[in-house]
């Protein structure tokens, strides 16, 4: 299949009636398959209400089909046509965050989506992506569109067009380029169907961010137990991993570095992810800085990007700092524990 590439300035006005995004659009109106930018990571979109679309997601990503899709909308009357109910605090949080990185899982109307897009869940988790791009095509085929990240299954997620490109080319009918995302790192998705949410993946939203508007919210233990069944079924899959073994080391630079060392006398190719603050303490064959230990917002954003280019070098294993656990450091952590597969190395025990 030809993989359409379409650049998109996404400042222009009115992107819905642009001759790029109408072409993109009328692509997901016959049920084809279009990779687009949102504020978070590119998704590959297709028509939630056709299951031979949804599909062709799962088998462009080799995705495991027990893992439902995020439905993306453009306004909030959309959610009308697939939820039963919209309870207090979930339009509290729409209000607040949306547009933007929060997917919220609402009670299922049956009957108007695609099982495949829900994995045969009672539940279908929802979102309004604040990127113009994203909107405008959602708004030019008029339909509720489910996207995953647009990469191969269990490879970082796509943070340019040229990531999704390396990883679909030939397997999807198009990419609208937009430049560059934002955040970097997924949506929070927090479970709005019982009295207290609860938060099943870490994300573009802070957790602090949500309860200065809802109140109380609980978090999924899974998130931190790693033997406990995820109430997200995505969450329990190893996903953004390098090619590479990856170690998170939790100690010193120098204990870092003799990890390094001891490698390189073994004759092995070693990487190390930093940020840039520390990236000249560190001898290494590649030592790469992910944004600004000072400032997690720039780890977040540099993330998968970072992780996309050791695969694209020689190194043979690959070393990390790890990040505070708090505010967007938590989604930080999540990502880098599962690319490590709960690997992590103590200088102290
Ligand atoms: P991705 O599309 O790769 O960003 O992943 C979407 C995440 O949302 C995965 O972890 C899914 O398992 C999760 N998800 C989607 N729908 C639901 C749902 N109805 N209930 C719980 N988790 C969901
Ligand atoms: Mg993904």
């Amino acid at each position: 299949m030809k993989t359409n590439v379409w650049a998109v300035d996404k400042l222009v006005d009115k992107l819905e009636s642009y001759p790029q995004i109408i072409q993109a659009a009328d692509y997901l109106k016959n049920n084809e398959v279009i990779a687009f930018p949102t504020e978070t990571v590119y998704g590959l979109g297709g028509n939630a209400e056709n299951s031979d679309a949804v599909a062709k997601i799962f088998a462009a990503k080799g995705r495991p089909s027990d893992n439902p899709l995020i439905i993306h909308i453009a306004e909030t009357s959309q959610l009308n046509d697939f939820v039963t109910e919209v309870p207090a605090k979930a339009a509290s949080l729409m209000e607040h965050f949306w547009p933007g990185p929060l997917t919220i899982i609402f009670k299922k109307k049956e009957g108007k989506l695609s099982e495949l897009a829900t994995a045969g869940l009672s539940t279908v988790a929802v979102r309004m992506p604040n990127h113009p791009v994203a909107l405008g095509l959602i708004k030019a085929c008029g339909l509720p569109i489910a996207a995953p990240s647009a990469n191969t299954s269990g490879k970082p997620s796509p943070t340019l067009a040229r990531h999704v490109f390396e990883d679909l080319n030939g397997r999807i009918a198009g990419i609208v380029d937009g430049g560059p995302t934002g955040v970097g790192v997924e949506s929070t998705v927090i479970d709005c169907t019982d009295e207290i949410p609860a938060i099943l993946r870490p994300g573009g939203v802070t957790k602090e961010q949500i309860e200065a508007v809802i109140g109380e919210v609980s978090v999924d233990p899974a998130l931190k137990n790693s033997e406990a069944a995820p109430k997200s079924p995505g969450m329990k899959y190893r996903h953004y991993a390098p090619d590479a073994p990856f170690y998170l080391v939790e100690g010193s630079h120098a204990f870092l570095q003799k990890l390094v060392d001891e490698k390189r006398r073994e004759g092995r190719k070693v990487g190390v992810l930093t940020t840039a603050e520390a990236a000249g303490d560190y001898q290494a064959d590649l030592v790469l800085a992910c944004g600004r230990r000072g400032e997690l917002e720039t780890v977040a954003t540099s993330l998968y990007e970072t992780l996309r280019a050791f695969n694209d070098s020689e190194v043979e294993v690959i070393f990390s700092e790890t990040f505070p656990e708090v505010g967007v450091g938590v989604a930080i952590m999540n990502r880098l524990s599962k690319a490590a597969g709960n690997q992590v190395i103590y200088e102290k025990s």
